[in-house]
């Protein structure tokens, strides 16, 4: 081997991971399958029908969200969801990533048997403990599960201001978005950005561009859960990129749960040759079997350049929902690790 091969492949083996930033995923569907399977020993519950290998199984969005329900009721224990948290952000942080917000829901701590501020106290310790191992910042997103109805989500904003944590910046909805109409919300969505939340809701994934002009119009939100189907409205899309609204893109979700028949029919590059803001995040990575990431290898794989995949990390600390100095100090870490990855053009 000549000196200059020794030394680029010890350039290699020291250049650090690319700088990664996810802003959709759910707590509970980041449970790995050897967590769940760990889990369900501790409780003494059967899961071998909801496993097929090392992903869930499931057919449809139905069945995907009894499934993902099934998972979440083996995490019972303030112990088990801090165990859930430092898993899934460690290893998210090994693979590079700087930040990550999480979804989390009070009914889902509370079907649990928790009470959600012990819940929200368990996540944010491990939390903690994956920051102080991989470095990686993380937020809470609190989110009314929308089929649920009204109330429960108007419930779960309360929760979210009434039991302030340093961690939890955001308020969200999810569940079944077939489900009532984006206004039936609006109270919850007020009550969580007067008191200085941070606002997202899923739209524009099972329904199309209406969904979305809607949910923009009641909810106030300043990212879109998905987003995608807005590629179905030239005058939404024209709306998206005028009112500045981060699209948390989850490509993999949305082939695996048949919006897109295959990877190459998804929308992610028209998106962005639109100048829409885009991030990319796993949503549920072992129900869909996928990664932080394998989503970042997706648009690479749609000819994304490497400035363009750190646009996507730039833009998710942009639209993150963390103070201003904290956003600061990431924006300078990605700019210092852009440029160890030799492409100091990322920070323009
Ligand atoms: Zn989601």
């Amino acid at each position: 081997m000549t000196l200059t091969e020794r030394l680029r492949t010890l350039a290699e083996a020291t250049r650090p991971p690319f700088p990664l930033a996810e802003l959709h995923c759910h707590v509970e569907g980041t449970a790995s399958p050897a967590l769940a399977r760990s889990q369900a020993r501790r409780y003494g519950v059967e899961i071998d029908d909801l496993l097929d290998g090392e992903r869930y199984r499931w057919s449809d969005f139905g069945s995907f969200l009894r499934a993902y329900d099934r998972v979440a009721t083996l995490f019972r224990s303030e112990d088990d969801y801090r165990r859930l948290a430092a898993s899934y952000l460690s290893d998210i942080g090994r693979a590079g990533a700087l930040y990550a917000e999480l979804f989390v829901s009070p009914d889902h701590a509370a079907s649990a048997g928790l009470d959600p501020t012990a819940y929200v106290r368990a996540l944010a310790s491990g939390a903690a403990e994956a920051e102080a191992e991989t470095g990686i910042v993380s937020r809470l997103v609190v989110v009314g599960i929308r089929h649920l109805g009204p109330d429960a989500v108007e419930a779960a904003a309360r929760f979210a201001v009434r039991s302030p944590h340093p961690d939890i910046a955001g308020f969200g909805l999810a569940g079944d978005e077939r489900v009532g109409r984006p206004a039936d919300f609006a109270r919850a969505f007020a009550i969580a950005g007067e008191a200085g939340l941070g606002l997202t809701a899923h739209a524009g994934e099972f329904a199309g561009p209406a969904a979305i002009a809607e949910t923009l119009d009641a909810l106030k939100v300043t990212r879109l859960g998905h987003g995608v189907r807005a590629i179905e409205d030239a005058s939404l899309m024209a709306r998206l990129q005028a009112e500045r609204i981060t699209l948390e893109l989850c490509p993999t979700s949305n082939v695996a749960l048949g919006l897109y028949a295959a990877p190459s029919d998804h929308p992610l590059k028209r998106l962005r040759d639109a100048g829409l803001r885009l991030t990319v995040s796993s949503d549920d990575p072992p129900f869909f079997g996928t990664s932080l990431t394998e989503e970042y290898a997706f648009t690479e794989r749609h000819g994304f350049t490497e400035a363009q995949r750190l646009a996507l990390t730039r833009t998710a600390i942009e639209a993150a929902f963390v103070d201003e100095a904290t956003r600061q100090r990431l924006l300078e870490r990605l700019a210092v690790l852009a440029i160890s990855l030799g492409a100091p053009g990322a920070s323009d």
